[in-house]
């Protein structure tokens, strides 16, 4: 959790003038005791501050290791994901998934160097498959290595493993979110488009087959009868006629 920042306003003692001080306080009630002690008396009027951005410095240094970096990072957030990539001591109680824009957060370079595909080799194991998944909210939930642990939670921007703390890169759980993810959406595609237009196709294609087959056993019976009784052949030769065409014309689109 972030510790919230007061813009305080309180008498200053020494000149009797109303002063401004800015204060990191857990609530209201020790943000007022500090300006006491700092020699401040009532009325104090108090206001919590927004979040301090992310330093210069900060961000430079989040670069240099490869930590991704929020949309609006605030400084707070940016301290806790520079120890997670430079201490392996860490307090996982102390960690809040940050929200950012998801799996954007990582440049495409990331994912191609040696150590990140052999992450991606090791996602596809089916010992990667997850407890839960919420296609919705895109994370999931992963086994933990050490079984006394309570279960990952996974987004598309971090992890709660260690790798990923150790890292600060896509771990192999991430990377097993993103392909099931894409399975769903896979799925998905098969389910509305690739599936629904081929069968209308393919009955079509046997339709027009039966038809022939129906207008070829007609146009024979008849040709047969035609010799029992002529002036059928009035109406069986330009059949034939017609059959031929139809014959030719089928061979020529197969060719082409
Ligand atoms: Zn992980």
């Amino acid at each position: 959790m972030d510790i919230p920042t007061y813009i305080v306003t309180g008498i200053n003692l020494k000149t009797n003038r109303k002063n401004t001080r800015t204060i990191k306080a857990l609530d209201e009630s020790y943000a007022t005791k500090k300006m006491e002690a700092d020699g401040f008396i009532e009325p104090f009027e108090i206001e919590l501050a927004p979040p301090a951005p992310a330093s210069a410095r900060q961000i430079d240094y989040a670069v240099n290791l490869g930590i991704p970096i929020p949309i609006n990072a605030t400084k707070d957030e940016m301290q806790r994901r520079i120890s997670a990539a430079v201490d392996n001591d860490v307090d996982f109680s102390n960690f809040n998934p940050p929200s950012g824009n998801g799996w954007g957060a990582w440049s495409v370079a990331i994912h191609k160097s040696p150590e990140q595909v052999r992450r991606q080799e090791r996602a596809k194991s089916s010992q990667y498959i997850p407890l839960e998944l919420s296609a919705e909210n895109q994370t999931a939930l992963f086994t933990p290595s050490d079984s006394s642990r309570e279960p990952y939670l996974t987004t598309l921007e971090c992890c709660h493993c260690l790798d990923f703390y150790r890292t600060a890169k896509p771990c192999k759980h991430m990377y097993r979110l993103v392909i099931e993810l894409g399975a769903i959406l896979n799925e998905l595609k098969e389910k509305y488009n690739v599936e629904s237009q081929p069968s209308i196709e393919k009955s079509s294609v046997v339709e027009k087959a039966t038809v022939k087959g129906c207008f070829l056993f007609v146009v024979l019976i008849l040709y047969v009868f035609s010799f029992i009784f002529p002036p059928l052949f009035v109406i069986s030769l330009p059949c034939i006629v017609v059959l031929v065409i139809l014959l030719i014309k089928d061979r020529n689109k197969h060719k082409g």
